[in-house]
């Protein structure tokens, strides 16, 4: 926390605006119109899962659609998919961004219409750990067959792609608010619109699809996804310590690959060119299992018994049992990485001192 949550939770509770709307809500909303810039039109919401499962609504996914999915993140791009009576469909990772392939993805699109004769209703497309997709590449397929682009940005807050912010890239983008992002609302999320009449579309679906009738009047199944007044204060509190934040993280990783520079067989994931500025909201490393006789797990241990957690990296979506039935188009990228990878601390209270500390410490457990 900042310290300037507590004024804005004050604020609402001394207006009595103890409801999931309110103007902790506008403003935060604004705010983020602010920080995502071209012509954004935010929607504050309950989650950025329930950001996902409304712009799935909004592009008019139905039962028995197709949608495509990175299978390099966590379950929550993919579960709204399932959410709406909707098929899966997996497309694996490309090396240097570690985000959809673009030749897998067209790949995917022809095979589908060939083999369903419908194209797939909508793409959801990652910028996993912060990194940038690849999106010169994803929105030029996602325009020529016509199929609208969901940016999942959930980890992406204050990313960029040549110049342009995370989470504004395609026809929706999404944030999540949650305890482990860069900044969050205790839990939240955001949709990004490009007009405030899909954003109004958004409110409504997550209103309860109530209409404009003086009695309840329901013409559409409709939802409980917007944010609270309070979470929305912690946000506007959160937005004034965004920019460093993502300073930060972005100081941990360039630390990291320094202190890394001279240990073999580790590997820091970083911008694959100066098109791609990730926030880099967790450090993530490969480790070459031939180098340091050591995989992801055997280096997860050794480094909690010096106190220090890591994390594996996603398991791909693919790979997942309650997911494996679905149509998948890999090529053993995700896979491998999941089999290579780790997470290191990477948060705002880390210190120099502990990037030094781990850095020793992973040397130490890979010589062993
Ligand atoms: C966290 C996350 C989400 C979901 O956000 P919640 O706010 O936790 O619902 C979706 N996609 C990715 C890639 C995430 O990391």
């Amino acid at each position: 926390m900042s310290g300037s949550e507590q004024r804005f939770i004050d604020e609402a509770f001394a207006g009595n605006w103890v409801v999931p709307l309110g103007p902790n809500v506008d403003a935060f909303e604004s705010e983020l119109n602010g920080f995502f810039g071209h012509d954004s039109h935010t929607v504050a919401l309950s989650s950025g899962t329930a950001a996902i499962h409304l712009a799935l609504i909004l592009s008019g996914v139905k039962s028995g659609d197709e949608v495509i999915c990175q299978s390099f993140t966590f379950c929550a791009s993919a579960n709204p998919i399932v959410y709406c009576g909707a098929t899966p469909v997996f497309v694996d990772s490309e090396p240097s961004t570690w985000n959809m392939s673009p030749a897998l993805l067209e790949e995917a699109i022809r095979d589908r219409i060939r083999l369903t004769g419908r194209k797939p209703k909508a793409i959801i497309a990652v910028d996993l750990y912060g990194m940038p997709a690849n999106m010169t590449e994803l929105t030029d397929i996602a325009r020529n067959y016509d199929i609208p682009l969901i940016e999942d940005a959930a980890e992406a807050m204050g990313s960029t792609f040549g110049g342009r912010p995370c989470g504004t890239f395609g026809e929706f983008g999404i944030i999540s608010f949650n305890g482990n992002k860069m900044i969050t609302t205790s839990g939240g999320g955001a949709l990004v619109c490009h007009d405030e009449a899909t954003a109004e579309r958004a409110r409504f679906y997550a209103t309860q699809a109530r209409e404009p009738y003086p009695y309840y009047q329901h013409e559409h199944i409709g939802y409980n996804y917007r944010m609270s007044n309070i979470c929305a204060g912690i946000g506007r509190g959160q937005m004034t310590v965004v920019d460093s934040h993502i300073g930060h993280h972005r100081h941990l990783a360039a630390l990291y690959g320094r202190l890394f520079s001279e240990t073999n067989g580790i590997c820091l994931h970083t911008d694959p060119s100066s098109l791609y500025q990730s926030n880099y909201w967790l450090s993530t490393i490969v480790i070459d299992p031939v180098t340091t006789g050591v995989g992801p797990e055997t280096l997860r241990r050794c480094l909690e018994r010096s106190s220090v957690e890591s994390r594996r990296l996603w398991k791909p979506l693919h790979l997942q049992p309650v997911f494996s039935g679905a149509p998948a188009y890999v090529d053993g990228t995700s896979a491998r990485l999941f089999d290579r990878g780790l997470c290191l601390p990477s948060g705002p209270f880390v210190t120099d001192g502990d990037v030094s500390f781990i850095v020793r410490e992973i040397s130490r457990c890979i010589r062993k």
